[in-house]
């Protein structure tokens, strides 16, 4: 039995709906799935009704944009209750932020002569966390770019005419907000930060787990961070970041994380809130 506990559907900048991703799980066989949408949990209520029905266990999550030192890094929530009055707060500044930023990458485009509108990034995003690869689908569309990459080159990428930094909050405020809603909290993708410096710190500020299996993880990464999962005794999870067709071929069913590490984040999370009902 294998999960998947790293996807995004159209809620942030999957292209899936979530119908779509529950039924590539479903060919893959997957016995449990995580939806970690960026900045979001809207995707859960409908992830959830479709897993039922494919008879696939569903893990709600978030993906949080955040920074240490400088660095920005995703911290991953799962089993948080998505109903939770104060993640709800948080998660929505973040979205108005990302709304405000679409605006402001559309001013700098205009700028440079770029006539997109941000009426037509809302209109194909259409949801509340809309980021870059939005713009960059807009662009194509618009027929002002030829390809995303090519939206990214020019346009998106940092220090680019349209690029504008994101909010992101604290690594530590990530993983509090987390354990607050119930969840347990895993530093997403360490591969791709290429700083460890940053790991004892968030170990000391809760981190629950680290996320081994990822598509962009060799062999020899993933071997690393098993190593220091054991090492700082972290759960360990993993997951394909499929974000449907947006990225060329759909990820899903890459990379297959067994059974076993669902049932410890499970664990953990019950642990986490059994403690937090002792505090309060
Ligand atoms: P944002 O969160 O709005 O800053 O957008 C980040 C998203 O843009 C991530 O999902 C990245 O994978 C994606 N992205 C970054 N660079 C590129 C690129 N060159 N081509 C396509 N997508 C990219
Ligand atoms: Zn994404
Ligand atoms: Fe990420
Ligand atoms: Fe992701």
């Amino acid at each position: 039995m294998f999960a998947d506990l790293h996807l995004h559907t159209f809620f942030s900048d999957g292209t899936y709906s979530p119908e779509e991703m529950v039924s590539h799980a479903a060919r893959h066989r997957f016995a449990a799935l995580a939806l970690t949408d960026h900045d979001t949990v809207e995707g859960c209520e409908r992830t959830g009704r479709a897993c039922e029905a494919a008879g696939i266990e569903f893990v709600t999550g978030a993906e949080l944009t955040a920074e240490q030192d400088d660095h920005e890094l995703h911290v991953l929530g799962y089993f948080i209750d998505a109903q939770n009055p104060r993640l709800l707060t948080e998660l929505g500044k973040f979205q108005t932020v990302r709304q405000n930023r679409i605006r402001e990458m559309v001013t700098r485009l205009n700028r440079v002569n770029v006539p997109l509108t941000a009426d037509e990034v809302f209109a194909l995003a259409n949801c509340r966390s809309p980021g870059r690869p939005h713009v960059a689908r807009a662009l194509v569309k618009a027929g002002l770019c030829s390809s995303l990459d090519e939206a990214f080159e020019r346009f998106l990428k940092k220090n680019r005419p349209a690029w504008v930094p994101k909010f992101k909050m604290s690594a530590h405020d990530a993983i509090q907000l987390i354990h607050h809603a119930g969840g347990v909290a895993v530093m997403a993708h360490p591969g791709l930060n290429h700083n460890d410096d940053v790991i004892p710190s968030m170990v000391d500020a809760g981190l629950d787990g680290l996320e081994c299996f990822h598509t962009k993880h060799s062999t020899s990464i993933t071997e690393h961070y098993l190593e220091m999962a054991d090492h700082f005794h972290l759960l360990v999870t993993g997951g394909s970041d499929c974000h449907g067709m947006s990225k060329g071929k759909p990820l899903i069913g890459t990379v297959k994380v067994p059974y076993q590490h669902v049932e410890q984040l499970r664990a953990k999370a019950a642990e986490r809130r059994a403690a937090t009902v002792a505090v309060q």
